[in-house]
Formats: C-alpha cells, sequence, structure tokens
C-alpha cells in the first residue's frame, strides 16, 4: 500500500499548471485560474474551455465537462493524477508512480510486498488451471476469454478465484467461489478472513480499475457485477464483496471526491439496505444517488441484457432517494382532487423528513409545490 503521506507527498511537489502545460498551452485568466484548448482529442476544442485553478491544484473543461465533479463547492476540478489517467490513459497507480518519478520521489518500502508476490505467483497458476468445465461455466455466465485474463480469474480445482487486487494493483487475496456449490452450503463467495492485508469492509472489488476523472462510482455486490458492468463499458463499478455498506467503504469513497450510486435489487431486502446506506452516506456528510434494478436482478444480469447500453442505463436511471419516495407515492395517487391532496399531505410530509439532505429537501419542496400545488 501506497502511504498517504507519499500520495501527499507527491501532489505537494507538482504543478498541476505545469503539468498540464505539457499537454495544452495555457494562459492566466484572472486570480489562480488558467485557460486553454481542452486536450481531449474527443473535443474539438476552438476556444479556451479547459480551466486550471492554481490554488485548488485541480483542472475540468466547461464544455466537455471531463474532469468536473459536483461533489464539494471547494473542490470543483479533478487532480492531477486524475488528469495524468485521463490523458494517457493508464491507472491512478501509474499516475502516481509517473508524478513520484518525475518529482524524484522514490517509492516507499512496503513489508507486505513477500505476500503480494507470493499470491501473484499464485493467481497466475490458478489461471493455468482455468479450462474445461470451469472455463466454459464463465463463458455460460458472459465472460470472454479477454474478460477472465483481463481479471486474472483462476481456478483452484474446487473453485474459482478471483484476486483481491488493491488501487495499487497488489494482489491481497482471492475471492473463492464454488463451481459445484456442495448441499447444505449458502455461502456463494469466501473472502480470505480479515487481517492486517485484507479487511472486507474497508474493501471494494474493482478499485483498482477506477477512472479518477469521472465524477461517479457504482456500488454492486459481487465480483460478477462489476467485472460484467466493465465489459460493456460501464465506469467505475466496484463490488462490496456481499457485504452491507460499512464505514469503511464510505471513507474510501469519500477520499476518492466521487459520488456515489448504490446499485440495488428490487426486492424487499434490497430497497432496506438501500435505506440504510443512504442514510450512512448522510451521516457522513455525503450525497448518494440510487439505481433500482428490476425484481431479481443484478448488475451482472442487467450487463448480459443491455450490454454497451449500461453506462447509459445507468446514467438515465440513477435517481436520488427523495425521487425515488416520491415517485412510490404519486404512482399511487394521480389526481389534484381535493380528496386525494388531503390524504397525500401527511404521507409527503413524512417523506421529505426522511430525507437526509436539507438542499434536496427544499429541491423536492418546490417541485411538489409546482406539480400538485400543495405548499408543505
Ligand atoms: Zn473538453
Amino acid at each position: 500500500l501506497l502511504p498517504q503521506w507519499f500520495i501527499d507527498e507527491v501532489k505537494k511537489r507538482t504543478n498541476i499548471v505545469e503539468l498540464i502545460s505539457e499537454y495544452t498551452e495555457l494562459e492566466k485568466a484572472g486570480t489562480g485560474v488558467w485557460q486553454g484548448r481542452c486536450p481531449n482529442p474527443h473535443h474539438a476544442d476552438k476556444d479556451p474551455s479547459f480551466r486550471v485553478w492554481e490554488k485548488e491544484q485541480s483542472w475540468a473543461c466547461m464544455v466537455c465537462h471531463c474532469g468536473e465533479k459536483n461533489t464539494n463547492d471547494n473542490n470543483f476540478g479533478s487532480d492531477c493524477f486524475a488528469f495524468l489517467q485521463w490523458i494517457e490513459n493508464i491507472g491512478w497507480y501509474k499516475a502516481v508512480m509517473k508524478l513520484a518519478e518525475k518529482a524524484g520521489i522514490p517509492k516507499p518500502e512496503d513489508k507486505n510486498q513477500a505476500i503480494y508476490n507470493r499470491n501473484k505467483i499464485l493467481a497466475n497458476s490458478y489461471t493455468k488451471s482455468l479450462h474445461g468445465e470451469a472455463f466454459n461455466y464463465l463463458i455460460d455466465r458472459g465472460l470472454t476469454r479477454k474478460d477472465m485474463e483481463k481479471w486474472l480469474i483462476g481456478f483452484d480445482g474446487i473453485k474459482f478465484t478471483f484476486p483481491l487486487f488493491d488501487r495499487y494493483l497488489n494482489i491481497l487475496g482471492f475471492s473463492r467461489r464454488w463451481l459445484h456449490k456442495p448441499e447444505g452450503r449458502n455461502d456463494k463467495y469466501r473472502n480470505p478472513p480479515n487481517g492486517k492485508i485484507f479487511d472486507k469492509s474497508f474493501y471494494l472489488y474493482g478499485i483498482h480499475n477506477l477512472d479518477t476523472s469521472f465524477p461517479e462510482i457504482r456500488i454492486t455486490e459481487g465480483p460478477m457485477d462489476a467485472i460484467l458492468s466493465d465489459k460493456y463499458g460501464a465506469k467505475n463499478v466496484v463490488a462490496t464483496q456481499g457485504t452491507a455498506l460499512t464505514d469503511g467503504h464510505i471513507s474510501i469513497i469519500k477520499s476518492l471526491n466521487m459520488v456515489p450510486v448504490l446499485c440495488m435489487d428490487g426486492d424487499e431486502a434490497g430497497l432496506k439496505s438501500m435505506k440504510k446506506s443512504v442514510e450512512a452516506f448522510a451521516k457522513h456528510g455525503m450525497y448518494c444517488k440510487i439505481l433500482i434494478l428490476n425484481d431479481g436482478k443484478d448488475m451482472a444480469d442487467m450487463a448480459n441484457e443491455l450490454q454497451y447500453s449500461i453506462e447509459e442505463y445507468i446514467q438515465s436511471n440513477s435517481i436520488t432517494y427523495g425521487q425515488y419516495k416520491l415517485k412510490d407515492i404519486l404512482n399511487r395517487y394521480d389526481s389534484q382532487m381535493l380528496e386525494v391532496k388531503i390524504k397525500l399531505y401527511p404521507e409527503l410530509l413524512k417523506v421529505i423528513s426522511e430525507i437526509p439532505y436539507e438542499v434536496e429537501r427544499n429541491v423536492i419542496k418546490d417541485h411538489i409545490k409546482k406539480q400538485l400545488s400543495i405548499d408543505l
């Protein structure tokens, strides 16, 4: 693991204006603000739409919205690592190491390196045993050989092995899943026991695959959800490995400065856990969105069904908790008659009181006033 002081030091010693100037010409546009043409090859920028904020050490394009974040007023853009990730199309770890090298900061030693090395050797031997029935099973689930290689999926003779990568591409251990589940067992995946190296409540599967210039992180349950979503181009889909969201997960997401999108099964258990998670985020002062999947389906099913439309599906169906609750009520009443309004009033009051964010409460109140002429 790269210690936080190392990451902070690299950031401190990197001047984002100088860094970005290597990719596009910047001119001063005000106190601490620089501008230039957007270096995004898909954005044929004729105006200087690209902004760099010197004090915040952040960047964003005002037109194609790359790097833009709306999570926090004081930190509008993305950081230097996200810039390098985006422009060079590399992973976060590579971006950190590249800037460290540039700044002349040597990589700190990791006392767990011997374990990572051993796990890497194990992972490679497991991939060699993935053939025959086990291989065909994964093909049936919608994976290709390329996906299996990308995520280094293997087989230990009884169970599939999913390497648990950290952000720095070290393998902390393996999540294992039966090929043939013995009778009487109801565990789907088996994670390593919590210890110094791996702790389930601080772990998100797929975290090594994040695009940090993208504003959202999508939270699902299992490795197959993350892998199949990624296969079809959905961004930043991670899995909690079958556990409920913990304060540890929340602190990781908070440090990433991304908006979490909870992707939940639409069954009763899913909705219950969603409410808990929304409240947990609110407790940490964080805003989140939710995506309710069709009854009984998980993200892996949705990805196989929608294929390359999966990213669009996530974007157009993610809503806030308030929107979800309101939709639920309005589905039951669709008249503006006085009698209905009288019935509606206490329910609306209750729903609004359950929304954990003040800004959202006000927006929803305003919406109800316009739509139903009810002043709450
Ligand atoms: Zn742009």
